[in-house]
């Protein structure tokens, strides 16, 4: 056999375009890095009693990244009112009108992240970006201004690549109070109508299967939350003088909340619906692990684990006010305030599922005890539309970006926008993508974003908006 000299393989066009943005975001990997550092040292906490400043602040520095992008026609923050009184929070929204009949795509991803919780439980500081291993921790790191800084960093990408040739219409749309249940955002969609309009939107909020592969999330649950009192006497009385014959508050709520699940810890409230739908393969050990399961605890529901968290609703009793344990006295406790949040499977509809556990707890309620419901709040569940020719770019995308396809994922959290978004622009593609990994903590201390996935996520969107720039 003859010894050929090695010559480089002719690369197809589309192959060179990709290694070129790989080089541009690994190049930019640092400023990437850097420019999350600077927003993750705002606290901008979105919700009532902490400092809205913060949140503005938050917004500017959003605002000048984009704009020292020199790419968009506008960059603006605004702010949607909420009611006839209050005005949301600060967005900050981009535009670039789309040139010689290419599509426009939005980007979207929120500034605003949750509250640190108690500093002790962070081995370092929650507003201190700080680098351990191959993450970076702090709040907000992942959850999810590094979606902001991973749509500023994929634009930068492309442009450096394709400079003038980029036509497509570009919308960045960067929300202030997602994590303060998005209340101005119907307003905001209505006042920007014509700003907002896109062919294809990118939600850049969701989660990845793990540090290596990419998930494309297409089924989100919906949720209901609600307080409930539930009350048994007109004040309180001695519980020597009258317990075992008048029924107090406590007893009611805790007989009633223990009808909401059968012996498996499966929702045992008539109406709430479940899906049908094919899973990935999950070892329940993953969900022992992931969800740090004491020794011998097993997992409750029934059937796959994905489907239990993806495909199935879930009710979980998150407060009770009722007296603490240094206060309590030998009284019969009148009346007692829980708070209820309820996870509705894709197919059913948020209003729908409230109206079955209501009726469950008026059903159930013992010894005729009353019941009120305030506060209450419903968020729809959503199911992406998968045969549009969007999903099929952004998984090629996310092929090329990660070098392993994308695995369908349902996500048991809510983004009840989205269900806003669709509803607004019902034309619209709608693609879920993330930038977090099952150990990014997002909401939790020591919230932190794999630097890895990082990249891959920024660079699977840098080729997914070099892709769509190409589709005439
Ligand atoms: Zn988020």
């Amino acid at each position: 056999m003859t010894d050929f000299p090695t010559t480089p393989a002719v690369q197809e066009p589309e192959a060179t375009v990709v290694s070129q943005l790989a080089a541009a975001v690994q190049a930019g990997l640092p400023v990437a890095i850097a420019e999350l550092g600077r927003l993750v040292r705002i606290p901008s906490v979105s919700w009532d009693g902490f400092d809205s400043d913060e949140v503005q602040k938050s917004a500017e520095v959003v605002r000048e990244l984009l704009e020292a992008l020199k790419f968009f026609d506008s960059v603006e923050i605004s702010r949607a009112p909420i009611d006839d009184k209050r005005l949301g929070q600060p967005a900050v929204l981009a535009t670039r009108a789309a040139r010689n009949g290419r599509p426009t795509i939005l980007l979207y991803a929120h500034h605003d992240v949750q509250p640190p919780g108690d500093p002790q439980h962070w081995e370092s500081a929650p507003f201190e970006p700080t680098v351990r291993g191959d993450r970076l921790y702090g709040r907000g790191a992942a959850d999810d201004k590094a979606g902001v800084a991973a749509h500023i960093s994929a634009i930068r990408a492309v442009i450096k690549v394709i400079g003038e040739e980029m036509d497509l219409g570009v919308v960045v749309f960067i929300e202030g109070e997602e994590e303060f249940g998005s209340r101005s955002f119907g307003a905001f969609l209505t006042q920007h109508r014509s700003q907002l309009n896109a062919d294809v939107i990118v939600i850049a909020d969701s989660d990845n299967w793990n540090a290596a592969t990419p998930s494309l999330t297409v089924g989100l649950r919906g949720n209901v939350t609600f307080k409930l009192r539930v009350s048994t006497l007109g004040h309180a009385v001695h519980s020597g003088m009258f317990g075992g014959a008048a029924p107090d508050a406590m007893l009611a709520t805790i007989a009633l909340l223990a009808t909401m699940h059968d012996a498996d810890g499966a929702v045992a409230v008539a109406g709430l619906h479940s899906r049908q739908a094919p899973l990935p393969d999950y070892e329940p050990a993953r969900l022992i692990e992931d969800a740090a399961l004491l020794d011998g605890v097993t997992p409750i529901g029934r059937g796959p684990v994905l489907s239990r968290l993806w495909n199935q609703p879930a009710i979980t009793v998150t407060g009770i006010d009722a007296p603490t344990v240094v206060n309590a006295s030998n009284t019969l406790v009148p009346s007692v305030t829980v708070k209820l949040s309820a996870r509705v499977a894709p197919g059913q509809s948020a209003a729908d599922a409230f109206i079955a556990i209501e009726a469950h707890l008026y059903k159930h309620a013992p010894f005729g005890a009353h019941l009120e419901f305030m506060d209450i709040d419903r968020g729809d569940p959503f199911l992406v539309d998968t045969t549009g020719w969007a999903v099929d770019a952004a998984k090629a995308a996310m092929t090329a970006g990660w070098g392993v396809e994308p695995i369908e994922t349902g996500i048991g959290g809510s983004i009840p926008f989205i269900s806003q978004l669709a509803e607004e622009f019902p034309a619209a593609q709608i693609l879920i993508t993330g930038v977090e990994d099952p150990d990014s903590r997002a909401h939790s201390p020591n919230e932190s974003l794999h630097l890895g996935v990082f990249r891959r996520a920024i660079l699977s969107e840098a080729i997914l908006l070099e892709k769509l720039n190409r589709r005439a």
